[in-house]
């Protein structure tokens, strides 16, 4: 078929440079022996900082080395861009070093319809926006307003590119795969960096080959195909690994059904997921507005760039045939309990569940393409001249304002009204909770959505609701059944005026035949927007939500005595066991001050266990005063430190800062006067995120040491000098001086590069930043 397109942008910035990255993948291909490459290999290795220098020995294991990569670009969305901003603003750059967009999506509530949600979700947010708004016009980031759509769909129609790398601030940031490209979703802090130039720390993923082949058909989509693959590997089969699909399968799905596919990886814990480029790419880039990147990708393809070297090996190679799969239903509280629709009705049965839907929602940036929106409408259009109407409240919310719009002029926004569906903002809204719905609470029910995630409470707050996902289409049907038996494929709805109606397939179309419509183009930035230094950068002085960074303190001085050695530290607690980022820094109600540092860490380690007594969110003040308490909470005894200039060390267990890049756990205790961490083992990128921050993370050489440490301790460096200035010193001592004055050698190791001793030194990397810009 053919499709009218929008028309053609200048695609300057947002094509990758691919002759340039072409030529590096030769000198890596080079390093490495000419080995036959997977296609994420290609792409990765073409965005290696400085490959002579990285590679050293000539050798890149998948697994174990670790990569300095050079991203083309970053996008992050309202949520997490506030503290992302307020740290790139402390490093004194006047421009960000890479091209960046921000997207506001996450803030936005529904309660009863797009316009008034949007409108009550801008005044409750004014601030955030006003403040995100006015950073984006000083630096000259592209700003996308409340209302334009959900960060991932937004970069999937605007700059995703086959063969791209690209940072996206958040999990399913691999939506961008669908174009062939690898989209790797990351914590504030590596956002930090690529806004910063810093290249980006990533152990080397192993690849995952996912054979496809045959045909979907009937009822399955690309949704059941990631759904039964979830089931297959299971929430942590991905971890540290990059799903490649290759194979025929590939290349009759469109664009969008991939990129449904490459979201999904993200619950499978995949690094990211990619395809090889295909003509529904092309058409895609084509039906966007970026005919020129797909001449330039057309042109990459021809040298074998974008796809697979023949006889590349993958880790592992699963094989997958589309032509028998059928649709899945995965849940509850799980993404990977997948149950084919065939089983469905006696899986709840066997459980036990009342056979009752309670709501079907649609859309989000996982499912709403116009694929998705049109196979709907096709099954709202069926059951509408049957004089059906949905029998559950039924929520549509489009990925972005082109998809409404196109949704609207094409007349499936009337075609899905007409069936009692209502359409919300283009925003994330009931997928990450902003979902307003006093009518169920406390009370057990089933939905289904076509969402991504569904742990308990993620919609709609109530842990009794037990949430499905579905494809857009399995969900529409059970919508207008009612029941979580129902199934499409063989059962049939009784109608009101006697006999019954059973659903065809529904057929659903890849492109509009007239184009997309850009729709209300002002929520749209201005493309690629030159920074406006003047911009006053907008924070109310009385703001409990936003605040601005003051630069950390260098430990070293006039003000500490042991010269180039950390001054002397306090132990505020040991640890006991697993105290992840969750820990450090809990997310929940403390959601709301990720850009208030003050705020914010009064929530440091308050999940942790303290190892002497074992309880939780409970510390020893053993210097308190008279009119103090000697047992207060974990931030109350770090903050009596910070007001008696006394900085601090934390002792802690093993891979101490696992679960996530979440920089709020490496800034507060930082903020609160911590210098030094002792651990058992820590997590690698949680390791880098203190150091970024300026404190100095040591690792016990003998672990059983981890106990000889107790709170109200004295510790002191014994060759941190030495290392600071430049000798090979692999071992710090740290003399411990107990409460009862006596006093012993640990030694501990350190993994400080040769850079980080500088951000060390500084008191931050950004502090190390500044001073190089100053
Ligand atoms: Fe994340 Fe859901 Fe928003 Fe997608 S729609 S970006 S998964 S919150």
């Amino acid at each position: 078929a053919t499709h009218a397109t929008l028309p053609e942008r200048d695609c300057t910035s947002i094509t990758p440079p691919y002759a340039q990255l072409q030529d590096k993948l030769q000198t890596i291909r080079r390093i490495l022996g000419n080995r036959p490459l997977t296609l994420a290999e290609k792409i990765l290795y073409s965005h290696i900082h400085n490959p002579q220098e990285t590679l050293g020995d000539g050798k890149i294991v998948r697994g174990e080395t670790y990569l300095q990569l050079n991203p083309e670009r970053v996008a992050m969305q309202d949520a997490s861009a506030q503290m992302a901003l307020l740290q790139f603003m402390s490093a004194g750059m006047s421009r960000c070093a890479v091209p960046a967009s921000i997207h506001c999506d996450h803030l936005i509530q529904a309660v009863e319809g797009a316009d008034s949600d949007l409108q009550r979700s801008l005044v409750t947010n004014q601030e955030v926006f006003d403040f995100l708004e006015s950073a984006a016009r000083k630096y000259g980031i592209e700003f996308w307003k409340p209302g334009s759509g959900i960060i991932h769909q937004i970069v999937l129609e605007n700059y995703a590119a086959p063969g791209m790398l690209m940072r996206v601030h958040y999990s399913h940031t691999p939506n961008a795969g669908g174009l062939g490209m690898l989209a790797i979703g990351v914590g504030g802090a590596d956002a930090v960096d690529a806004l910063t130039g810093t290249p980006w720390e990533l152990k080397a993923p192993q690849i995952v080959g996912v054979h496809l082949r045959g045909q979907l058909g009937g009822w399955a989509t690309p949704k059941d195909l990631i759904l039964h693959l979830a089931g297959k590997l299971t929430v942590r089969g991905g971890t540290g690994r990059i799903l490649e699909y290759f194979g025929p399968g590939v290349i009759n799905q469109s664009c969008t059904g991939l990129a449904t596919v490459a979201n999904m990886g993200a619950e499978v814990g995949a690094t990211t997921s990619t395809f090889p480029y295909t003509q529904n790419m092309r058409a895609y880039l084509i039906a966007t507005g970026r005919a020129p990147v797909a001449r330039a990708a057309d042109e990459a393809a021809s040298n074998g760039f974008l796809a697979a070297d023949a006889d590349a090996q993958y880790d592992e190679v699963i094989d997958i045939d589309l032509s028998s799969l059928e649709p899945n239903i995965n849940g509850p509280f799980t993404p990977d309990l997948a149950t084919p629709l065939s089983k469905f009705g006696s899986f709840v049965k066997e459980q036990g569940w009342k056979d009752e839907l309670s709501a079907g929602l649609i859309g989000s940036c996982t499912n709403s393409s116009y694929q998705d929106m049109t196979s709907v409408a096709d099954l709202a259009r069926q059951a509408k001249a049957a004089g059906l109407k949905t029998k559950v409240p039924f929520l549509c919310t489009p990925g972005s304002e082109q998809i409404r719009a196109t949704m609207e002029r094409d007349k499936v926004t009337d075609v899905l009204e007409d069936v009692g569906a209502v359409v919300l903002a283009n925003a994330c809204g009931p997928c990450i909770g902003q979902w307003k719905r006093d009518e169920k609470k406390g009370e057990d029910n089933a939905i289904l959505t076509s969402f991504n995630r569904n742990f308990k409470s993620r919609n709609d707050g109530n842990p009794l609701t037990k949430n499905f996902l579905a494809s857009p289409t399995i969900v529409t049907a059970m919508a207008f059944s009612g029941k979580l038996s129902f199934n499409p494929v063989t059962d049939s709805i009784p109608l009101p005026s006697g006999g019954s109606f059973k659903f065809s397939p529904p057929r659903g179309q890849d492109l509009p035949s007239e184009g997309f419509t850009p729709g209300r183009t002002t929520f749209y930035p201005q493309p690629t927007p030159e920074p406006q230094p003047d911009t006053e950068i907008v924070i109310k002085p009385d703001s409990k939500r936003l605040e601005l960074l003051q630069p950390f303190g260098s430990p070293f001085g006039e003000h500490n005595p042991r010269g180039l050695e950390l001054p002397k530290l306090k132990v505020l607690m040991r640890v006991r066991g697993k105290c992840t980022t969750d820990h450090i820094s809990a997310a929940g109600p403390w959601l709301k001050y990720k850009g208030h540092l003050t705020n914010i860490s009064e929530n440091l380690l308050i999940t942790a266990t303290n190892d002497e007594g074992g309880e939780v969110n409970v510390a020893f003040d053993h210097d308190h005063s008279p009119s103090e308490s000697k047992i207060d909470t974990i931030p109350g005894v770090a903050k009596r430190l910070k007001a008696r200039n006394e900085p601090w060390a934390l002792v802690v267990d093993d891979n101490y800062g696992e679960g996530s890049a979440r920089e709020h756990a490496a800034l507060q205790p930082r903020f609160y006067g911590g210098a030094m961490i002792i651990a058992r083992s820590f997590a690698r990128i949680h390791e880098t995120n203190l150091k970024k921050q300026g404190i100095l993370p040591l690792w016990f050489v003998d672990k059983a040491d981890y106990l000889k440490i107790s709170s109200g301790d004295t510790l002191e460096t014994i060759g941190l000098a030495d290392l600071l200035q430049g000798k090979n010193q692999p071992i710090i001592a740290i003399k411990v001086t107990k409460r009862d004055g006596q006093t012993f050698d640990v030694p501990t190791r350190h993994t400080m590069s040769s850079d980080q001793l500088k951000w060390l030194r500084a008191g931050s990397a950004l502090n190390h930043i500044r001073s190089n810009i100053i």
